[in-house]
């Protein structure tokens, strides 16, 4: 039990320079050393339902093995705390910070931990002690010596503030929010790292985050977070993330065999894809920024003033398609682009990590954490709106199509260009509604031509029509001299000054084979009359005529 407690605590090699001990023999030597048991305590098993509580001469205020052991790991994470945080972050169910201030003791008796100082408020605040303080803090996180930082010794005489604002971002994390039904918190003390540095390009300068933060067991590999006390210039605070983003684009030679032929130049990687892999979402690992220590309207206003200064290292590049006539909309890619988000404490400690509490720079309004880490104005986002524009558009189009059917065949266009043909052929103009397809408008021509043409035949038969009534009827059935309206043979034009009879009666004479017709000739009588005056027999001229061209002594009748 013990020994499985010890395992989890210190992870699975703790003492690497005495590796020939055997596995148990480890764990002894390591709680000697850092819980300083009596052999006796460690070997004897623990029974069930029992809290190892053993009040004796190693540890006089009687603390517990486990909580002086996670008391070392939670200041060695934390480098100062007060028992009071500590009491928060390692027995968050306790009715007072007793228990913490047990364990401290026996530490502090041990030199393995001290106070400097107190907080403004008049907490005292702890570190660990010496090179004695920091190893076992080591052993108990699994953590090697130079990964340990320094002991901050004398941090706790200024009253840390800065480190308790930190602790406090922590506390939140771990705790979640204190608000009525607020979300939980996510992770351990030891999901954290403070103080530690990354050397930028040249190795002179350095990126310090106030805190680490690992939790890939919910998709977050690495948050860097800064927390800022409103005492720096906001230019001073926004100065941080080019030099995150500076940090993030430096990369190391990538030994995948899968690229052993590649040029050595794309045989590269991020290192921190190395460093946290499980990254996900584009562009390099993101920064929270917890500000502090102000009223919220100054508060909000210096996030907004450090988002403004800072644009360049969080806002990734725009970009549009010129084709797709979106009215100005794209998207951003944030390949070289450090993703911002942004809270205040206050916000952080009374919703948590998970409440929607975090401000994404580039974004409206407050998300929880993982809504926040997503990029804002992605091209995924503005390929949805394109094609819901492309939708909305093809749709509108079909529906002035439709409206634009043909007249007599209905048949729908399938696109703008299709044109209503004008009367002078090739003339064209959109269609319209109400217009033909150009096979329906030129049916209608050539009907409107040919109706154009019927009446013109029919105000040529009326004209003949007349002009033979006012002629002298058929000298034979007396009929109209145009023929019976509508026979067969009925005179289309105007009927000749010599036409005796109607087409009828001369067609019925040449089947009897009549010859021609002569009239007959005038009489004396009518020849004297005539001199008198003009003979209303519409035939006179004719009869004359005949009388004439055929004389009397010639006729065979
Ligand atoms: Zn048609
Ligand atoms: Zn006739």
């Amino acid at each position: 039990m013990i020994r499985h407690r010890v395992h989890t605590a210190a992870g699975p090699r703790p003492l690497g320079p005495v590796a020939h001990f055997t596995d148990p023999e480890q764990d002894v030597l390591l709680l000697h050393h850092v819980l300083e048991l009596s052999a006796a305590e460690v070997a004897e098993p623990s029974r069930p339902g029992r809290i190892a509580f053993r009040r004796g001469a190693a540890n006089p205020n009687g603390s517990t093995n486990v909580l002086r052991s996670d008391v070392l790991g939670a200041l060695g994470v934390l480098k100062v705390a007060t028992a009071d945080q500590l009491q928060r972050l390692l027995c968050p169910g306790a009715a007072s910070n007793k228990a913490i201030r047990q364990a401290l003791g026996d530490l502090a008796l041990h030199g393995l931990v001290a106070s400097d100082g107190n907080t403004k408020d008049r907490h005292k605040t702890w570190r660990l002690e010496g090179m004695a303080g920091l190893e076992a803090a080591g052993h108990v996180l699994g953590l090697p010596r130079s990964d340990m930082g320094g002991t901050a010794r004398g941090a706790g005489r200024s009253g840390a503030q800065h480190a308790m604002a930190v602790n406090e971002t922590v506390l939140a994390f771990v705790l979640g929010g204190s608000a009525p039904g607020a979300a939980g918190g996510v992770g351990t003390v030891r999901s954290w790292s403070t103080e530690t540095e990354f050397p930028l390009p040249g190795g002179r300068r350095k990126v310090r985050p106030d805190g680490v933060w690992q939790a890939p067991e919910i998709g977050v590999p690495v948050l860097m977070v800064e927390v800022d006390r409103s005492t720096m210039a906001p230019a001073d605070v926004a100065a941080k993330f080019p030099r995150y983003r500076e940090l993030f684009r430096t990369k190391v030679r990538d030994n995948d065999p899968a690229l052993a032929d590649q040029e050595s130049a794309d045989r590269t990687v991020h290192w921190w894809r190395r460093t946290w892999p499980g990254h996900t979402r584009p562009g390099y690992p993101p920064v929270a920024l917890v500000v502090t220590d102000a009223g919220p309207v100054a508060l909000a206003n210096r996030q907004q003033a450090v988002a403004n200064l800072a644009r360049d290292a969080w806002g990734g590049s725009w970009w549009t398609i010129r084709t797709h006539n979106a009215d100005g909309d794209g998207w951003r890619e944030y390949d070289d682009a450090v993703p911002v988000i942004s809270t205040t404490l206050e916000l952080l400690a009374e919703h948590g990590p998970l409440g929607p509490v975090w401000w994404r720079y580039g974004r409206q309004g407050r998300h929880s954490l993982l809504d926040a880490l997503e990029g804002p104005d992605t091209r995924e986002a503005y390929d949805e709106r394109q094609e819901a524009r492309e939708e909305k558009a093809d749709q509108e189009h079909q529906e002035w199509m439709r409206t634009l059917a043909c007249a007599d065949c209905g048949s729908v266009p399938l696109n703008q260009s299709t044109e209503e043909y004008g009367s002078k052929g090739r003339q064209i103009w959109t269609r319209r509604p109400g217009g033909r397809c150009w096979d329906c408008h030129e049916k209608e021509q050539q009907r409107r031509q040919e109706e154009r043409q019927a009446k013109a035949q029919a105000r040529r038969l009326e004209a003949a029509r007349a002009a033979n009534a006012q002629l002298r009827p058929c000298w034979t059935c007396w009929g109209s001299i145009g023929g019976k309206a509508d026979s067969e043979l009925e005179l289309t034009g105007k009927a000749g000054p010599d036409r005796l009879e109607c087409p009828q009666c001369v067609s019925d004479q040449e089947v009897q084979e009549l010859g021609p017709l002569v009239l007959p000739a005038p009489t004396k009588r009518e020849q004297v009359a005539a001199l008198l005056s003009a003979p209303d027999d519409p035939w006179w001229d004719v009869r004359v005529l005949h009388a004439k061209l055929h004389p009397v002594k010639d006729r065979a009748a």
